[in-house]
């Protein structure tokens, strides 16, 4: 069945340069509100926000940086150039009084609520019963973790930059 197709998918191992729902942001397949674009990087307004600014900052060439567990030495230049890039939108958007950058790595890095940001699954009731799936680094058991509302996890396995800002941010993060 159907559902079964899913399941299976779900287990299956995924290599770090697997597209994700990022590869169609940067190709403007699916819209974004884009504050900043360069050669190397895209930030665009986080759909689901968790603060008054929150912006994602991404590379625009993966290069098997699905999460900063992945990092090479030869990653390093993007990895500066995405803090940097945090500065430059973070002056942008007038946080003067500061702000907050977040990575996310993982199934225990987590900052996700529920949101429904994802398009390229349409049967949201299939991955919701799907959700015991155990292979984390899978985008469709991160869709589910979307849908669900869960709080499990980084949900995209593109690296970004979550930057925070337009409030008092509260330690410990949670
Ligand atoms: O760190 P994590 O992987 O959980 O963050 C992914 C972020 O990307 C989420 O904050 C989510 O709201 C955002 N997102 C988005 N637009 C999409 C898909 C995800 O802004 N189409």
């Amino acid at each position: 069945s159907e559902k079964d197709a899913a399941l299976a998918a779900a287990a299956a191992p995924v290599p770090s340069d697997s597209p994700t729902i990022f590869d169609k942001i940067i190709n403007k397949e699916i819209p974004s509100n884009v504050v900043y674009e360069d050669d190397k990087v895209l930030a665009f307004r986080d759909i689901n926000p968790q603060a008054p600014t929150h912006i994602v900052i991404i590379p625009k060439v993966k290069d098997g940086l699905s999460g900063l567990s992945k990092a090479e030495e030869r990653h390093c230049e993007i990895l500066g150039r995405l803090m940097y890039t945090a500065k430059l939108v973070a002056k942008q958007e007038g946080l003067d009084d500061g702000f907050r950058i977040v990575i996310n790595d993982g199934p225990n890095g987590c900052m996700f609520a529920l949101c429904s940001c994802h398009d390229s699954f349409e049967e949201r009731e299939l991955w919701l019963s799907a959700k015991r799936v155990k292979d984390h680094h899978r985008e469709t058991y991160c869709a589910i973790v979307m849908l669900s509302g869960s709080f499990v996890g980084q949900s995209v396995y593109h690296i970004h930059v979550h930057l925070l800002g337009g409030r008092q941010m509260n330690w410990p993060p949670g």
